[in-house]
């Protein structure tokens, strides 16, 4: 098996090459071809020295007339190289590459591929070389469309070009077997597979790239979507443990929500409708609400609490943090206030009533040995998906309740579309009347002066509360060392010389849990009027008279992060106000921002994110521990479309097992899922 061969068996590699590749994770011929470029550069034009234009990006092919290290000073080594075509000659220069000025012997055939430049006299600013041994020989740097790779733990663009290129030198179609049924190609427009491998690396041409882009994009797409398929089908097959009957206590059902302090909007309708379906059947729900932050996700859950409770069975209602456990729980109170259900929160202070209709807590209500044998409905909320894994969890507790994830996270339908194919996807897109939407400004920060004193009257006059929100420092974590140490001295210099007589809390991630708790808490009962915070506090927590919000370093957040830090106002009936400010005066940040101000759809704003930034700052997805897509991209919304219905069509007239390489990714594909749920 050729492409099974662990990258020890590349020939010419050095053990330091070789250790690289293999901290990359590339450990197989396999996983080398599947390491993709993150760009092209064009450098197929091939120019006579004498035609070159200033600003070209162009390869010029000659020989060496000249080759010298210059030693400037210490850490600073010129290499400045003349080579000639029959058309004339030219110079470019390297730095601290010294080495190449051995290999560069004078009369050698060299291509150089780079940007013209004229001072004073012609230049070429060297991206790529390649020194040419035999007439004829293809070339894999230069004179070419050249893939660039993301380089990483000091392995080069150029070492990975070579040895992706050997392998595929090797590749036919015993190699590399057709993934796809053959009538699939044709029906779709795709190219071959190995085709496709081959012209993604090393493209012979602009329009060979794209198709091959297609290609490799749709199986990519494909394999996520298929492999989501099976998920359900699997899941499909399951009985629930509990069974639920809807219907019988349609009566009860609707005297509940009449009873309800306000009237549910369409969009909860629609939703409980879409939930008590799925509670009436025998397999198990496995449901994700995505409702903007005081949508009324809650009301939506207790209904399935409910009908849970009518049956005779508890609900497990859990939430990521204690304090949020503590909400959730005088929230649902308040809703069954005028029924007898009973409701216990279990927390690390509270074990009461284990035997309660609806048990409320953190995640540890699951994953401790605690078993809750008549759980009938378990509702996750602001967390993450219920995954394969969780689902495994569960079911070995002896438990195969009806699952509800809920989450405030803005997710674009392509993406939804893409990475939550398992499962049923709901939406609540309508706001309860009578919100006032939060006021959002983008201050330049000449204002900033003008800004804290109209929160210091604010505060004065209505007692508001405020949170300060401190910029996000490093972007690969969430909350680091340093994004906790700025905040801290932001909440030091604001206490000091900006709100001298006001009280002003602290939080960040950095601190205990309990501590966490007890500022939050503490600014619940108003004993700051200030809480400066890092974005620990964008989940979920409720303080009706915070009414202000100031964010720095907006710029750093993405959209829909912005959109949910900004839903910690807005919870009263008060006027709300969020106040934007950046470092940056960059015309995209700046009209990104404005757009933020101006918009209050947290889908919209993802959308439009995921648009111009890519998937990065699509929040949810790293939350949710998946890796962005490698080929194809979010915003492709017709490919993605595409493939949904392709895998529909493969499920109904294919077998996965007549299609052996097909299913070995898939297979890889779900081990990987798994072990990242
Ligand atoms: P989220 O979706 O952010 O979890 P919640 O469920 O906490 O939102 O609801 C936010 C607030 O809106 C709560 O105080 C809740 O009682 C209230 N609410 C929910 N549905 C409605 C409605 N249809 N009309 C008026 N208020 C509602
Ligand atoms: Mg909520």
């Amino acid at each position: 098996m050729f492409l099974e061969q662990p990258v020890e068996k590349l020939p010419g590699t050095s053990i330091v090459t070789i250790k690289k590749l293999k901290s990359l994770d590339l450990l197989t011929f396999d996983q080398l071809i599947n390491y993709f470029p993150s760009r092209h550069e064009d450098f197929s034009i091939v120019s006579p020295i004498a035609s070159l234009q200033d600003g070209e990006k162009v390869t010029i092919s000659g020989t060496i007339t000249a080759a010298k290290n210059d030693y400037v000073r210490r850490r600073l080594t010129i290499q400045r190289v003349s080579i000639a075509d029959d058309t004339g000659s030219i110079s470019a220069t390297w730095y601290n590459q010294p080495f190449l000025i051995r290999m560069f012997m004078p009369q050698l055939n060299l291509n150089i591929s780079g940007e013209v430049k004229f001072k004073g006299r012609l230049n070429i600013l060297p991206k790529e070389y390649e020194v040419l041994k035999n007439p004829g020989q293809p070339t894999i740097h230069t004179s070419r469309i050249v893939p660039i790779y993301p380089e990483k733990r000091g392995l080069s663009s150029r070492t990975l070009r070579e040895k992706i290129y050997y392998v595929l030198g090797q590749l036919d179609e015993k190699i590399l077997p057709e993934l796809l049924p053959v009538g699939f190609l044709k029906k779709h427009q795709l190219i071959d597979t190995a085709t496709a491998y081959k012209n993604y690396h090393f493209p012979a041409s602009s329009q060979l790239l794209k198709q091959s882009k297609r290609r490799l994009a749709f199986d990519e797409l494909f394999i996520i979507q298929l492999s989501a398929r099976l998920v359900r089908e699997h899941w499909e097959r399951e009985k629930v443990g509990n069974v639920l009957e809807v219907e019988k206590n349609r009566d009860r059902i609707n005297e509940f929500i009449k009873k309800l302090p306000f009237t549910l909007t369409n969009g909860q309708k629609k939703v409980i409708k879409e939930i008590e379906e799925d509670l009436g059947k025998t397999h198990p729900m496995n449901r994700f609400l995505q409702g903007d932050v005081g949508s009324g996700k809650t009301v939506v859950a207790a209904v399935g609490a409910y009908i849970s409770y009518l049956n005779g069975f508890q609900t497990l209602f859990m939430a990521p943090t204690e304090i949020l456990a503590q909400q959730h729980f005088k929230t649902l109170s308040m809703l069954f206030a005028n029924t007898s259900v009973e409701i216990g929160l279990q927390t690390s202070s509270s074990k009461d009533k284990k035997n309660a209709d609806i048990i409320v807590g953190t995640q540890a209500l699951i994953t401790k040995s605690q078993s809750f044998k008549r759980a009938g409905f378990v509702v996750i909320d602001e967390q993450h998906r219920f995954g394969v894994r969780q689902r495994a969890i569960l079911k070995e507790k002896g438990l195969n309740p009806h699952l509800l994830s809920m989450t405030a996270t803005p997710i674009p339908r392509t993406v939804a579309l893409t990475l939550y194919g398992e499962l049923d996807f709901s939406v609540l897109d309508e706001m309860p009347k009578g919100r006032v939407p939060v006021k959002t400004f983008l201050v330049p920060n000449v204002k900033r002066a003008d800004g804290y004193q109209w929160i210091q009257k604010k505060i004065n006059e209505d007692k508001s509360q405020v949170f300060i929100i401190c910029p996000l420092i490093e972007e690969s974590e969430v909350e680091t060392v340093k994004t906790a140490k700025a905040a801290t001295k932001e909440y030091e210099h604001l206490k000091k010389n900006v709100f001298p007589k006001l009280k002003v809390g602290l939080i960040h991630g950095k601190l205990k849990s309990k501590e966490k708790d007890a500022a939050m808490d503490a600014f619940k009962k108003h004993e700051y009027d200030i809480l400066v915070a890092t974005s620990v506090v964008e989940v979920g927590i409720d303080v009706p008279n915070a009414t202000i919000m100031l964010i720095e370093g907006a710029e750093r957040y993405g959209l829909a992060q912005l959109h949910q830090l900004r839903g910690r106002v807005g919870r009263g009936s008060k006027q709300s106000y969020c106040f934007v400010f950046t470092e940056s005066n960059t015309p995209q940040v700046l009209d990104r921002l404005s757009y933020f101000a101006q918009n209050n759809h947290g889908q919209k704003l993802a959308e439009y994110d995921l648009a111009r930034r890519g998937p990065g700052d699509l929040y949810g997805i790293r939350q949710h521990g998946h890796d962005s897509l490698m080929v194809a991209s979010f915003s492709d919304y017709l490919l993605i479309e595409e493939t949904k219905k392709a895998v529909e069509e493969f499920r109904k007239s294919y077998s996965l097992k007549d299609y052996q390489s097909l299913k070995k990714r898939v297979d890889a594909f779900q081990v990987h899922q798994i072990a990242k749920d």
